[in-house]
């Protein structure tokens, strides 16, 4: 991956370790033939700039795709005040509550990348509800309540090509090493017989639309 890019990601605030940002990265850059790159849960851009470093790469083969990454920018439960993961430079002091949109947008700035990576501000599942395109690469890194993950599951899952891939962040199997909520849609992507898991690193999985049915 791009030495800049690099720098950039692992300067840039975020959850995404650097292994798994590389997958990421291989990962967008070996499926963006198939389709755009779509990410669910922004956040600051962290994982955006492995994402956006595979799809400027994929260019080299002629292959012309985009990222897009979709947040309502208020933060997941964790990240709000008194929970594990509250950033209070996060805080926006106007509305008293998270916006985590500014530091996205200057993240991308910054990374040389705000022509590649399309924002959206908004709920999943409302941006879902419009969205047509069959994607290349699909990566839910969103809510960490079982409703929100089951809901970005059932509302994106469908929208990925067959050919192309479904990425899921945070993927724990036991409740010592974290929440079940992205374990179980990753359960249930692989029984519904539409994907077969093609890597996997750290908590990130990776599975590749197979077959047509998605339940
Ligand atoms: N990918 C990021 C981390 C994402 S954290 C990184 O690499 O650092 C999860 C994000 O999902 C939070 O920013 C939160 O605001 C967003 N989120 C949670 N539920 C959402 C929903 N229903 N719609 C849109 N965004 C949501
Ligand atoms: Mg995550």
């Amino acid at each position: 991956m791009d030495a800049e890019l690099m720098k950039a990601a692992e300067a840039a605030t975020g959850f995404m370790p650097e292994a798994e940002g590389l997958a990421l990265y291989e990962t967008a850059e070996s499926y963006a033939d198939a389709g755009p790159v779509l990410e669910v849960g922004s956040y600051c851009g962290k994982s955006a700039i492995y994402l956006a470093a595979g799809v400027r790469d994929a260019r080299a083969r002629g292959v012309r795709q985009q990222v897009v990454t979709i947040d309502h920018h208020r933060g997941s439960e964790e990240h709000q005040p008194g929970w594990e993961y509250h950033d209070t430079s996060l805080v926006d002091p106007e509305a008293g509550r998270i916006d985590t949109l500014p530091r996205l947008r200057s993240t991308l700035v910054q990374a040389g990348l705000d022509d590649d990576v399309i924002v959206i501000v908004g709920r999943s599942v409302d941006v879902a509800r419009l969205w047509r395109i069959q994607l290349g690469m699909l990566f839910i890194d969103g809510g960490h309540t079982d409703a929100a993950a089951q809901w970005d599951y059932e509302s994106w899952a469908p929208k990925v090509a067959v050919g192309g891939v479904l990425a899921i962040h945070d993927v724990f199997e036991t409740p010592e090493e974290g929440g079940q909520a992205p374990f179980r849609i990753y359960q249930r992507a692989l029984s519904s017989g539409a994907f077969t898991e093609v890597r996997h690193e750290g908590s990130l999985r990776i599975l590749e639309r197979t077959g047509d049915a998605v339940g």
